[in-house]
């Protein structure tokens, strides 16, 4: 399909931008989006009507950090043999073209929704086959947006449309595939988006009549006091999934913001309240990526303080380490926005995730929580245990608090305390409780020391 119109790009052979600008205007032309009164036309390979043209944009995550860190040659490199993978893996269903430094376009006549996202996971696929560079191993993943031909539509319009698809899975993370006018999914299983279909549902009829609540977790001290409980999510629903589940979920659809205020507002009550019953614990409260990226986390915040009239002190934001991996510049103001109240920070289940250490000291953090994986290692392996050392010496000579999480046993717990940990937390000393029950616990430990 390729003639003298058209010129490639020296690096990777496929279309360049400008001749895939002129190919997307030419299959829309020679394409037939689907009427929905009339049946689909076949496929007429010899050219004529090719039914509904599919443009996939495809960009690679964290390409950048290739770039900068082995340099251009190398990712010159990259570039070309992730092209030559898309280009094998394509054959001869459609137009490869490269957009910028690491965005493709695929043009794909005769393709319709289900098709193009089957036909997304498949290049995704053939992108995230291993690549062996100078002394590293790297997986590549790519965020991809999906825009289909409607009645009406120009090759330019798709374009936009699919690069706009691409920014919102960009947004989300990357790794996943985002149709037009629909949520993101990761790479599509039906089973699973029916599952986490049905999961949505859930938590929007939970919010809507009350099904939510809030456990808290008592994390002790060195010297035995209880000065902060963690809030941790629950749905009444027998059919839901645990937290862990449910959050992935309502972060995908970004009810992660709606909940996420929730929470903020429980929880300062619930400190409010343990004021009022004259133990003044802090709240810690988790928050996940997709809050912090949203423009009103801070009026949420601010909102949760004043309605409640609660000190900002008493209040602790928990933040997964891997949020700390690319830290925006509209996050970093958030986050220094809420220390500036006097809000703690807490980076969570660190030391698994992808946290630089360089990064470490830039964050305005007050709190490290050590991941549980560690700790469950505990006592057999004396690895785990120097680590688990070594990272309290960092946290506490960064001016961290350092706390370890998932404590279960009683001699977890002493060669926690043995290697200097400031905080434990576990099921060693309690598992999440509802509030009344947390109460009665606090106000029996207050009694006995
Ligand atoms: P997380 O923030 O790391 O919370 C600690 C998790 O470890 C909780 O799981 C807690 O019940 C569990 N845990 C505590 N002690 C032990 C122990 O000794 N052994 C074991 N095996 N587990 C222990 P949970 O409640 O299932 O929550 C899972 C995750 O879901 C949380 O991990 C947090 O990332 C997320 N999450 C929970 N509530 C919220 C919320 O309100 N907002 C957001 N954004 N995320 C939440
Ligand atoms: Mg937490
Ligand atoms: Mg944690």
């Amino acid at each position: 399909m390729i003639d003298t119109l058209y010129h490639l790009d020296p690096v990777t052979g496929l279309l360049d931008r400008s001749s895939t600008l002129l190919m997307a205007e030419e299959l829309a032309r020679r394409c037939t989006p689907d009427n929905p009164e009339r049946p689909p036309p076949p496929r007429d390979p010899t050219g004529g009507r090719l039914g509904p043209l599919a443009v996939l944009w495809i960009d690679i995550d964290r390409f950048k950090q290739i770039n900068d860190s082995l340099g251009h040659e190398i990712g010159d490199g990259v570039i070309a043999t992730l092209a030559q993978r898309l280009r094998e893996r394509l054959g001869g269903r459609g137009e490869l073209g490269r957009m910028g430094a690491d965005e493709f376009v695929c043009l794909a006549p005769g393709v319709r929704a289900l098709q193009a996202e089957a036909l997304a996971a498949e290049l995704a696929q053939a992108i995230g086959q291993v690549l062996e560079l100078a002394d590293m191993v790297l997986r590549p993943t790519a965020g991809i947006g999906i825009a289909l031909q409607q009645a009406g539509d120009s090759g330019i319009e798709l374009l936009q449309r699919a690069d706009l698809a691409k920014t919102a899975s960009k947004r989300a993370g990357g790794n996943r595939v985002v149709v037009e006018g629909l949520g993101s999914g990761s790479w599509p299983d039906a089973q699973l988006q029916r599952e986490e279909l049905v999961i949505e549902q859930m938590l929007h009829e939970a919010l809507a009549d009350g099904g939510l609540t809030l456990h808290y977790q008592p994390i002790v001290d060195a010297d035995g006091q209880v000065r902060v409980v963690e809030a941790l999510m629950r749905c009444s629903n027998p059919a839901a999934p645990g937290p862990g589940r449910f959050i992935a979920v309502a972060e995908k659809t970004g009810l992660i913001v709606r909940l996420g205020e929730w929470t903020l507002m429980r929880g300062c009550a619930f400190a409010r309240r343990m004021r009022e019953a004259d133990m003044p614990v802090k709240v810690a409260v988790n928050v996940s990526r997709t809050q912090l990226l949203d423009d009103q986390f801070s009026v949420a915040l601010n909102a949760a303080l004043l309605c409640t009239r609660v000190d900002a002190r008493a209040l602790e934001l928990e933040l997964t380490e891997s949020l700390f991996m690319d830290i925006s510049p509209s996050v970093q103001s958030s986050l220094a926005a809420a220390r500036e109240l006097g809000v703690g920070l807490a980076i969570d289940d660190f030391g698994t995730g992808y946290s630089c250490l360089a990064n470490l000291k830039d964050i305005p953090a007050t709190k490290l929580k050590l991941d549980r994986a560690f700790v469950s290692a505990l006592p057999e392996d004396q690895r785990a245990l120097a680590v688990v050392g070594a990272m309290t010496r960092l946290g506490q000579a960064l001016g961290m608090t350092v706390t370890a999480e998932g404590a279960e046993t009683q001699q977890q717990l002493e060669l926690l305390w043995a290697s200097g940990v400031d905080q434990v937390q576990g099921f060693a000393i309690a598992a999440p409780m509802p509030e009344e029950e947390l109460l009665v616990w606090l106000r029996r430990r207050q009694e006995a020391t």
